[in-house]
């Protein structure tokens, strides 16, 4: 038997073996976010956990998971969020462009970018990229982010900025980009983890959430005890 065959199991779970289908990788499964042993743990953690819940499960999402703090757990979402952030404006490239969209707007709103010290309007995919990029340094900051395993109180007024800021991606979309925002919310669910998210920790006041609710953006009802 050779060393790495008789690797233990929950060494081997860990592993894409040569000629894994693509659908198979990472599939893993953590019970405790102090099982995966990385400094990183909260971010694989959580990622394990979208690969294996169903993503409108939202709620059992965005559950803090024992092990891990309840701050770190917002933090560990909005990294996460920005990542598909990402892949989103990489697809909605293709329809949000200079000519149609030379504004940030979302319904009747216009924004200004803050990305450039003074700010300034920005085309709309403009505006979301340098916003994304904002929010990225900022929870890369290792000033105002020094430890992601103990994310203070104070950070929360950061949080709500990039929320403000964040959501208005998802609003420009939706007004202006309607058949697309539905599109990747079906697949994703993406907008509704974010309004949940926003929504469970107050991160954004109600009067800033313009999407009209959808069924997966509603907190299910409280069951009475
Ligand atoms: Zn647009
Ligand atoms: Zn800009």
């Amino acid at each position: 038997m050779t060393a790495a065959i008789s690797t233990k199991a929950s060494e081997q779970q860990r592993i894409n073996l040569p000629g894994t289908r693509e659908e198979d990788c990472f599939w893993w499964k953590y019970d405790k976010v102090s099982e995966v042993g990385t400094e990183m743990a909260g971010q694989e953690y959580l990622q394990g956990l979208l690969r294996q819940q169903r993503r409108f499960e939202i709620e059992k999402l965005l559950q803090v998971p024992s092990g891990i703090g309840r701050l770190s757990w917002l933090y560990e979402h909005m990294r996460q969020i920005c990542v598909e952030l990402g892949y989103y404006l990489a697809q909605l490239y293709r329809e949000c462009t200079e000519r149609d969209c030379p504004i940030m707007r979302a319904n009747d709103t216009t924004f200004y970018c803050a990305g450039h010290g003074n700010p300034r309007p920005c085309s709309a995919m403009g505006y979301s990229v340098h916003t994304l990029d904002y929010a990225v340094r900022l929870l890369s900051s290792g000033t105002t982010f020094p430890d992601r395993s103990l994310i203070q109180d104070s950070c929360m007024k950061h949080f709500q900025s990039m929320v403000r800021r964040l959501y208005r991606i998802f609003a420009h979309t939706y007004f202006h980009h309607r058949e697309f925002f539905e599109r990747q919310e079906s697949a994703t669910y993406l907008y509704a983890r974010f309004v949940r998210l926003a929504r469970k920790y107050e991160l954004a006041p109600e009067s800033q959430i313009i999407i009209p609710d959808l069924p997966t953006t509603i907190e299910p009802p409280t069951v009475a005890k």
